[in-house]
């Protein structure tokens, strides 16, 4: 069956006592036996519940892996990957990496005994590099495209890399989802998302999920979301589910929007640089063009006239709501300096490209002019007339 349909159907089979056509929402915290030990797969929630048990097989068919653990976050996500190192073994990550993964990384699992080597993403031999700087390294991490700067790196080449080396390799899909890119086809052997984001897709539930190239590698990180017990509540699996069914659709405006928004936004003088890999200039573009079936929704804006600038355009947003998380029907916009990268010192993100006047826009599923209208306003002064041919080129 194609994604679409396997996003609808997996894990949705009608409910065999009431042929309910959806499945119900199983609550229950436990499971009456039959006799001691005589169940019917179930006995206590945090083990398994039927509700999550839907969702894990869902996720796991969108990302072509084998098996599926839910998680009550991203972040319980990705620890529980990272869980399954042993202190002295390492972990190889980009520098450019979600907030929260790099705290993890610093400030959980390196004091724990796990080293950690960070290599620079834009150039070439770098993870090469600071995997030989470790000792014992067992885990490459991955993210593309990265946050807020949409870099792009190559899943295939980098987990050919890590096997070489005898490391296993974990990308973050969250930015992509499987509807645009499935890490494990291209050879990584664990999937990460922060469900929160597209798969919830309607900015009301936080939860995470772990897939694994095959059943095998799920078996330590099943026994940590029991041991561990960071599962996500049933309601939770239930909305991820329900935002999954429309993810394709979703995703597909998601990057209608965002191009149309990209292209548009070139050709104004208060915005220095648009950063979109859909974009044949953004130094990823051929890479994502071949490993993402579309460029994604995520579209990062470096204004002239810096944090002013960028406090201004943020303040006279109407349809755009100035807010963190990303991924969700409403366009959201961020000012990753104060916002979301302000625990980074600017000596450190300022070089990295976070500079007071980028700009990191959610692109939403309303009206693409409504869109263009509102950033159109929110630079004072602007004649929107101007570039309304350049913007109906790329309808
Ligand atoms: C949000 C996010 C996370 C963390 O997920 P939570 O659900 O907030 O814990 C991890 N990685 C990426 C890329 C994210 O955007």
């Amino acid at each position: 069956m194609e994604f679409e349909t396997r996003a609808i159907h997996v894990g949705q089979e009608p409910d065999p006592s009431t042929g309910a056509t959806i499945p119900p929402l199983y609550l229950s915290s436990t499971y009456t036996q039959h006799a001691p030990g005589e169940n019917l797969g179930y006995d206590y929630s945090r083990s398994n519940n039927p509700t999550r048990a839907s969702l894990e097989a869902a996720l796991a068919s969108l990302e072509g892996g084998e098996a599926c653990a839910a998680f009550s976050s991203g972040l319980a996500a990705c620890s529980a990957v990272l869980d399954t190192l042993k202190p002295g073994e390492g972990v190889v990550a980009s520098h450019d990496l979600y907030g929260g993964t790099f705290r993890l990384l610093d400030k959980v699992f390196r004091p724990l005994g796990i080293d950690v080597a960070f290599a620079e993403s834009g150039e070439p031999d770098a993870f090469e590099r600071a995997i030989l700087t470790l000792k014992e390294p067992h885990l490459l991490w991955l993210e593309t495209p990265t946050n807020p700067l949409l870099d792009i790196v190559n899943i295939a080449s980098l987990s050919a890399l890590a096997s070489r080396y005898g490391l296993l390799t974990a990308v973050d899909n969250t930015f992509a989802t499987p509807s645009l890119q499935r890490p494990i086809e291209w050879g990584a052997d664990y999937v990460v998302h922060s469900t929160t984001k597209y798969l919830g897709g309607h900015s009301d539930v936080i939860g995470g999920a772990v897939i694994t190239r095959t059943a095998k590698q799920l078996e330590r990180v099943r026994f940590l979301q029991n041991a561990r017990g960071a599962v996500p509540g049933p309601l939770d699996c239930y909305l991820v589910q329900r935002g999954i069914k429309t993810l394709a659709l979703r995703m597909q405006r998601h990057c209608e929007n965002a191009s149309y928004l990209a292209h548009a936004l070139r050709d104004i003088p208060e915005v220095r640089r648009v950063i979109y890999p859909g974009l044949s200039s953004h130094p990823g573009h051929l890479v994502a063009s071949k490993q993402m079936q579309d460029f994604g929704g995520m579209l990062s804006l470096e204004l002239e006239g810096g944090l002013n600038a960028a406090t201004r355009f943020c303040a006279r947003l109407r349809v755009f709501s100035l807010a963190e998380s990303l991924g969700g029907v409403e366009s959201l916009c961020c000012h990753p300096a104060t916002m979301t990268h302000a625990s980074i010192p600017r000596e450190i993100r300022e070089p990295r490209g976070v500079t007071d006047g980028l700009i990191r826009l959610s692109v939403g599923l309303e009206h693409t002019e409504d869109l263009v209208s509102d950033i159109l306003q929110a630079f004072k002064n602007y004649d929107s007339s101007a570039i309304s041919c350049s913007i109906g080129a790329f309808r």
